[in-house]
C-alpha cells in the first residue's frame, strides 16, 4: 500500500508522487473568485475540492501555506480580452460602485465558503491592491522583448516568443486556437493565442477601476493578477497551483506564459484543475446572465449547505458531476445516516476518546484513499465501513472518525453533540462550571482536568462554557 501522496499533474497529464520545494510544506495558489455577482454552486464545488485536497494535505502532516486572490478588476467579459470589464458591469448592473460591488459579493462569497466548511486561505489578495506589482511584472516582460503595443487596445503579450507556450493544453489545443476557431479575432493581435498584460483605458468611456501606468492610464490584463501575487506571496516556483478546468486553455496557459516569461524558471510544479458541476436538464449556469443557482438555494429548500458538501465529495474532483435535486435528496439522506451512526458510535463509546490508531487498517486505508489524488469517494467508503463495522471498539472507530473529519468537514458530530453526552460527563460538566461560579478554582481545575481526561475539553467563554470532544 503506497502512502505517499499521489495527485494527478494537469501539466504531464499523469499521476505524480507529490515532491515538495520544501520538505514538509507545500505553498498553494488558487484562482478566487470574480465578485461581480454571486459564486454559483459550479464555483463552489471547485472550491469544496481544492480545500478537500489541502486538509488531506495537513492530514498528511504538511505545513500549508495558500494564496488565494480575489480577481475585482481586469476580468473582462470575454476571455479573448474584448468586451467589458465584469466589475464594471456589475457596477451599472446594480448601481453600485465597482468597489463596493466588489466588496459586498467578496463578503458574500466568503459567507457561502465557510457554510461549507471550507478552511480560509493564509493570504487572501484582492487584485486592485497589486497594481504596482502588476505593472513592474509587465515592465520587465516588455524589457525582454516579450510585449507589443496595439493602439488604442493595450500591451500584449507575444506568445510566438515562447517556444513552449501552451504546454498545459497541449500542442493540439493551442493549434486549435491558432487556427482561429476558438477565439475572437482582435486586428491587431500579431497571433490568436497573444493576450493583453495591460489594457488601456478608452477616451470615450470613463472607467472606475484605472491606474497610472507608464502607459498611461489603464487596467491590467485579468491573467497578470495571479502571475504577480503567486511570485510576491509564494515565490517564483510554487508547488501547486489550483484552479477550475475552464482556466487550463486560456488563463492558466497564460499565467505560465507570462510568469516563465518574467521569471525564467518554472512557475507551478504541479497544476490541479476540478471538472465541472454540470446542470443537465436544469440548464446551463452563467455567473454572467445570473441565472444560476447558489449556496442559498440549499437552505431554500430545507437542506443544510453540508449536504452540498458532502455530494461533491461523493464523486472524484476530477470527474464531471451533474447536479440534480434528486442528487442532493440523496446525499441529505446519505448524511444523516452517517451522522447517526457517527452519534451512535459516541455513544457506545461512552466518554472514551483514544488517540486514533493510524496503524489499524481502516486508518491505512483511509490515508491510502486520499494519496491516491485524493480519492474521496472510497475514503468515504472506508469511513461508513469502519463506523459499522462492531467487531472494532466503539472508542477506536470514533477516534478515527474524528480524525477523518478534519479532511470531509461534514460537521457528523455537530447536531449531536450536546444530546448524546453521556449523562456522568453532563453532570461533571455542570460541577465544574457551578465551581468556576463560586470561584473554587482548584476545584474547578480538577474537574477540568478529570474531563480532559475522558475527552472533553473545555473552553471559557463570555456567554458560558463550552465544550467539545478532543481529537485524538
Ligand atoms: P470565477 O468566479 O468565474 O472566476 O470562477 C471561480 C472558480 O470557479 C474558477 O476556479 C472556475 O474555474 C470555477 N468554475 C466556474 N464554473 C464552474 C463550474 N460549472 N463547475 C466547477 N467549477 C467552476
Ligand atoms: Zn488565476
Amino acid at each position: 500500500m503506497d502512502l505517499r501522496l499521489h495527485l494527478y499533474n494537469t501539466l504531464t497529464r499523469q499521476k505524480e508522487l507529490f515532491k515538495p520545494i520544501k520538505e514538509g510544506e507545500a505553498g498553494i495558489y488558487t484562482c478566487g473568485p470574480t465578485v461581480y455577482h454571486y459564486a454559483h454552486i459550479g464555483n463552489l464545488r471547485t472550491y469544496i475540492s481544492e480545500d478537500t485536497f489541502v486538509r488531506a494535505l495537513k492530514f498528511f502532516g504538511y505545513k500549508l501555506k495558500r494564496v488565494m486572490n480575489i480577481t475585482d478588476v481586469g476580468h473582462l467579459t470575454s476571455d479573448a480580452d474584448s468586451g467589458e470589464d465584469k466589475m464594471e458591469v456589475g457596477a451599472r448592473r446594480e448601481g453600485k460602485s465597482a468597489w463596493d460591488v466588489a466588496k459586498f459579493y467578496t463578503e458574500a462569497f466568503f459567507k457561502d465558503y465557510k457554510s461549507l466548511n471550507c478552511l480560509m486561505p493564509d493570504v487572501l489578495c484582492p487584485a486592485t491592491d497589486y497594481i504596482k506589482e502588476m505593472i513592474d511584472m509587465v515592465l520587465v516582460l516588455e524589457k525582454k522583448g516579450y510585449t507589443y503595443s496595439i493602439a488604442g487596445d493595450g500591451v500584449y503579450f507575444d506568445t510566438a516568443k515562447l517556444p513552449d507556450y501552451g504546454k498545459l493544453a497541449g500542442k493540439s489545443h493551442i493549434e486549435g486556437i491558432r487556427e482561429g476557431a476558438r477565439i475572437e479575432a482582435n486586428a491587431g493581435k500579431r497571433g490568436p493565442t497573444d493576450f493583453a498584460v495591460w489594457k488601456f483605458s478608452s477616451a470615450e468611456e470613463h472607467r472606475q477601476m484605472e491606474w497610472d501606468s507608464p502607459w498611461g492610464k489603464g487596467f491590467p490584463g485579468w491573467h497578470m493578477e495571479c502571475s504577480a501575487m503567486a511570485v510576491k506571496h509564494l515565490g517564483e516556483t510554487i508547488d501547486i497551483h489550483w484552479g477550475g478546468e475552464d482556466h487550463v486553455a486560456i488563463h492558466h496557459t497564460n499565467e505560465i506564459a507570462q510568469s516563465e516569461a518574467a521569471t525564467g524558471k518554472t512557475f507551478s510544479n504541479y497544476w490541479m484543475h476540478a471538472r465541472f458541476l454540470v446542470m443537465g436538464n436544469l440548464g446551463k449556469m452563467s455567473k454572467s446572465s445570473g441565472d444560476f443557482l447558489t449556496t442559498s438555494s440549499l437552505p431554500e429548500r430545507g437542506y443544510d449547505p453540508l449536504v452540498y458538501r458532502y455530494y461533491c465529495l461523493l464523486t472524484h474532483y476530477r470527474k464531471q458531476l451533474e447536479f440534480t435535486w434528486e442528487g442532493v435528496e440523496a446525499a441529505a439522506r446519505g448524511l444523516d445516516g452517517l451522522r447517526a451512526l457517527a452519534a451512535k458510535v459516541r455513544a457506545e463509546a461512552r466518554g472514551a476518546v483514544p488517540a486514533a490508531d493510524r496503524s489499524a487498517k481502516y486508518f491505512q486505508d483511509f490515508m491510502s484513499a486520499l494519496a491516491d489524488d485524493v480519492n474521496m469517494p472510497a475514503a468515504l467508503a472506508v469511513l461508513w465501513e469502519t463506523l459499522r463495522d462492531n467487531s472494532l471498539p466503539a472508542p477506536q472507530r470514533l477516534a478515527f472518525a474524528l480524525a477523518a473529519e478534519e479532511v470531509t468537514a461534514l460537521d457528523l458530530f455537530k447536531a449531536e453533540e450536546e444530546a448524546a453526552l453521556p449523562p456522568e460527563l453532563a453532570a461533571l460538566i455542570a460541577e465544574r462550571e457551578a465551581a468556576r461560579k463560586a470561584k473554587d478554582f482548584k476545584r474547578s481545575d480538577e474537574l477540568r482536568k478529570a474531563l480532559s481526561d475522558k475527552g472533553i475539553l473545555i473552553e471559557d467563554t463570555p456567554k458560558g462554557t463550552k465544550w467539545k470532544l478532543s481529537r485524538g
